[in-house]
Formats: C-alpha cells, structure tokens, sequence
C-alpha cells in the first residue's frame, strides 16, 4: 500500500488535476493586466471595508485591462444567509462596481473560470487534495475535536505555541496502512497539510502595499479539507485563485500573517504565486481610540446604511479613493471635471496603517458631487430615493416640472449650490418652497437684525404695495430693495453702514432677509430672486401677506 493506493481509498472519484488545468487555461491577457477578486462569504453583508477592497480591485483591473470577478466563498455554512448572495451583488451595482466573471445572481454566475461559489467547486478541491494525498504532502487526520482541545489545553498549560504541529500532530506519523486500516473501520477523519516547514526558519516576502515582511515559516499541519469535504479558506484560496488566474491578491490585512502558509501551499501544489496586496482596514476614532469600523457597534460600517441616507455612490466612492491614495485629493482639485474612472490609483502609494473614518469629510464629498449635477439628475436621483425611503417627500416631487425649476436654483453656473449631501437632505432644503407645507403654519420666526414687529410689517408691506413686481429683471429686483432700504431709514450699501453706523437703522442686507424669512421662514436660502421667480406671483404675495399679519406672534 502507497500513498497514491490511499489517495484512491479517500477520493476514489477524483479527477485527475490535469484535468483542471485544461480545462481552465491560462488567461490570454495583455502584459500587466492584472486579474482580482473579491471574496466575500455570503452573509447578505457588504462592510464599507469590503465596498473599499472591491472598489481598488475593481479599479486596477479595469485600469490595466485585467478581469475582476467575485468569487463566493461559502464553506462556512454555519454563516450562510437566506439571499446573502443577492445581497451582497446588490450592493455592488448600487456603487457600480460590477464584475466582470463570478456570480451574477443568488444561483448564476457568468464566466469561464466557473463555477464562482466554492460550495460548487467540492470536486475541485478533492481533486488536488488527492494530489497532495498522492505525494505524502497532505494526510487523513483522525483526532476527534475533543482530542484536537486537549492539545491545545495542554499546549497552554505549558505555555507553549499553540496548534497541530510537529510532535503535536499525532496523525502525521501514521503508516499508510494505519491511515487504510482506519478508514476502512470507518473512523471519521479530514484532510491535513503536512506542512514542510520549521518555525526556527525565516521567510522573507513583499507585499505589494506593505513593503518587505519577514515571518517564521509555517510549520501548522492545517486542515485543507472538512468533515463536511468542503475546504478550508486557506486551502481554496490556493485552488481557486491558481485556476482563476489571479495575479493580485487584494484583501484585507487581518489576513497578512497567513502569507507563509499560503506561499507554502502554493509551492506545494506546483503553483505559481500571486501577488498580495493586504490592505488596512478602515478606522474610527472612538473618544481618542482608533480602532476598526465594526458591525455591530457603528451604522456606518454598513453599505446598505448610505444607500439608505442618500449618500450618492459617487461620492462614497470619491471619498474611498481619497482614503485609498492621499495624491487623490490633489488631482480632484487639478481636474474637478474629470470622472474617478480618470484618476490612475496606484496600489503601492496605499496607507500601510488604516485611514480614519471621517462622515464629516464624506459629506463635504457629497455636496460637491451633487453640486455637479444637473438639476435633471438631483430630480431623477432624490427621486428614486425618495420611492424607496421617504414617501412624503416622493409625493412632493410629483410634480416633475416644478420640482425641476426648485432643483434649477443656483445650480448649472459657476458657483452652484452646495447645500445638499445626500439625498435625506433634500426634503428639508426645498421644503418651503411648497405652500401646502409653508403657509398656515406656525412657524417659530429666526431672530435677526430687525426684529421689531411693526418695522417688518412696514418693510413687508411697502415692499409689496411699492416695489414688487415679478417681471423685474435681478438688477432692477435689487435695485428695487435699496430703495426700499433708503425709503425706510436703511444704508442702501453695506459699506455706508459701516463707515456711519450712527445715520441708520441698520443696512439693505438686513432688509433683504426680513424679505427672505417671510418669504422661505429661514435665513439662509439660495438665491432669493430666483426662489421669488420659481415661486411666482401669488405665492409671493399671500406669503409676504400672512407673514406681516400673523406669525409674528412667536416673537
Ligand atoms: N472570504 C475571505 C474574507 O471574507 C476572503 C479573503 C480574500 O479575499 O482572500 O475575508
């Protein structure tokens, strides 16, 4: 009996591994492209730390006329979620990152280095654990869990390195007959590496983002292959990313010191290595700790939480990049007109620490990217939102017309508007231009300058007895309130103001918001002239009128 005749014994049906490296050939791809994935298990949750990896690897791949394909990694079926696959794609088309090869729905995938959910692919990794069986570089192990606790208890107890190795890995020195004669008992077992390395020997390795790492060799007689004759990640990822062809291994850095076993693995397969690239992950700052973004604790870890705010896709993924190369921001600055897609990352100027997360610096992000919108695109955009989160205001952008001159406000010029984020913004910030919702309602009134009752019913009431007139051009609109300023004892200029502040009541600028507050109920609005134009007549009218006779009354 020889380890090839145990081979059989394990996996009597297994392929022959030239069978797969047929059958998936290498890429026929252009010099430098580069080949990458992400890898999530499907538990239905994208991490804002997953969205980041898949955006990088997304971005290289394309910018290098490469493949990114998304490969499921579910042989953890005890973190399975009913539509975790759905989800998960769902996620990245809402950003748009959508892969080239792996799956497309919860069942299909599309590509030619399929199937792409590694619970189809069991065949597969049998196939080269035979391999390995064949070789004597992997083994059956028949330590029951219970026996594999007792190692690591004792381990422990004498405070040695923990794990099934060396003389710990009871199962590695049995003869081939012992292992045949076992199984054929039918004791249970799984599949071990028998690991060629020693702990006392160093290995040397650059990762692509972290520089030059030196790590004890593996010497962890891991286990390739389950109970349930699924594999291991460490063992699939050696599988899987051989035959898809991956060149960069993109993830995150919590898998950094699993590189020695994965090179061992590699090599003891005949494969060629990969690439790897661990990226930081990224990081909050909890009252003066930093520490990773997490599920559980923060809602902004979630993908689903900005879709959910309104936070355009675009401007999550602006911001990731910003995180990912700090020469990002300079280039948005150079080019503001380009898109992202323009922008070359460069995955070695990536942060070797994590970045801190920062919402305020995301917003600041959205409001300039819905700036350069079109007032079609904030309609169609706050719009489609709105169906999905906020009824109320879905029903006030029914009127499609209206609804885009609001949006048309300040917008399309050289300085447009900058007060919206995200699309949860929206509501509140056109809110007042809808009667139904302004008038008759007893709004508190903002303290400002003038602030006497009966001076801003005069200033109100000559305003639209005098000098209103809704087919002023803005010059003479302006005009206009200056002279309404002067009639009332008001500096017609700022700056007479301040040179005499004894000769006035205070300045035109002061008259123009008592117009403003009895027109939006706030201080700071867009451009009130266009507000007044989008508005119309009437509006402006029984505004200004209700205002000069009832609502004061909060003052
Ligand atoms: N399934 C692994 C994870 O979610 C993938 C890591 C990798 O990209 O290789 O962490």
């Amino acid at each position: 009996m020889d380890y090839k005749d145990l081979a059989n014994l394990i996996f009597p049906e297994a392929k022959e591994i030239s069978y797969y490296e047929e059958k998936y050939p290498r890429r026929n791809l252009k010099e430098g492209a580069i080949v990458t994935r992400f890898a999530p298990s499907p538990t239905g949750f994208v991490h804002i730390g997953g969205l980041y990896q898949s955006l990088i690897a997304k971005k290289l791949s394309s910018q290098t006329d490469g493949v990114f394909f998304l490969r499921i990694e579910d042989t953890d079926q005890k973190r399975e979620v009913e539509n975790g696959i759905s989800g998960i794609i769902h996620s990245l088309k809402e950003f748009d990152i959508e892969p080239d090869e792996g799956m497309i729905t919860e069942t299909e995938g599309k590509g030619n280095y399929g199937p792409y959910k590694q619970s189809e692919r069991k065949e597969i990794y049998q196939a080269y654990a035979k391999y390995l069986i064949e070789q004597g570089k992997a083994y059956p192990c028949f330590c029951t869990p219970e026996e594999v606790e007792q190692i690591r208890a004792k381990q422990e107890a004498a405070k040695i390195r923990p794990g099934y190795y060396g003389v710990w890995a009871k199962c590695r020195n049995n003869t081939v007959e012992e292992m045949a004669e076992k199984i054929k008992n039918g004791e249970q077992y799984i599949i071990r590496f028998k690991s060629p390395g020693r702990e006392d020997r160093k290995i040397k390795h650059k990762d692509v983002i972290k520089g030059n790492v030196e790590f004890p060799e593996n010497d962890q007689d891991i286990v390739i292959i389950k109970a349930d004759g699924l594999p291991t990640y460490h063992f699939a990822h050696a599988v899987d990313d051989h035959l898809m062809g991956t060149t960069h291994v993109i993830r995150g850095d919590e898998w950094l010191s699993s590189v020695p076993l994965h090179l061992q693995l590699f090599h003891e397969l005949g494969f060629r290595p990969p690439k790897y690239a661990h990226i930081a992950p990224i990081m909050k700052n909890d009252n003066g700790n930093k520490r990773k973004l997490s599920k559980r604790k923060d809602a902004e870890a979630a993908v689903s939480y900005y879709e959910q705010e309104g936070i355009p896709a675009e401007a999550v993924k602006e911001y990731l990049l910003n995180i990912a190369n700090s020469t990002f921001e300079n280039w948005r600055r150079a080019n503001p007109e380009k898109t992202m897609e323009e922008f070359e990352l460069q995955l070695n100027k990536m942060s070797v620490s994590g970045a801190l997360f920062d919402m305020v610096k995301l917003l600041d992000v959205g409001k300039t990217v819905i700036s350069k919108f079109t007032a079609e695109q904030v309609y169609e955009k706050a719009l489609e939102w709105a169906k999905k989160y906020d009824k109320e205001l879905e029903e006030m952008l029914s009127n499609r017309e209206y609804s885009l001159k609001i949006f048309g406000i300040e917008r399309g010029n050289k300085k447009p508007r900058k007060d919206i984020a995200k699309w949860s913004d929206v509501k509140d910030s056109i809110i007042y231009m809808y009667d139904d919702k302004f008038l008759n309602k007893n709004q508190e009134y903002p303290y400002q300058v003038i602030n006497d009752k009966e001076e801003i019913n005069k200033i109100i009431t000559l305003y639209i007895e005098k000098y209103y007139n809704e087919n002023d051009d803005k010059q003479t609109w302006f005009d206009k309130i200056k002279e309404l300023a002067g009639e009332l004892g008001y500096a017609k200029e700022v700056k007479e103001f301040k040179a005499n502040p004894e000769k006035y009541k205070a300045h035109v600028g002061d008259v123009s918001t008592v117009l403003r507050v009895a027109l939006t109920g706030r201080t700071n609005t867009p451009d009130m002239y266009e507000i007044m134009q989008v508005l119309g007549k009437d509006s402006v009218i029984s505004r200004m009128r209700q205002r000069g006779q009832s609502l004061w009354s909060t003052i």
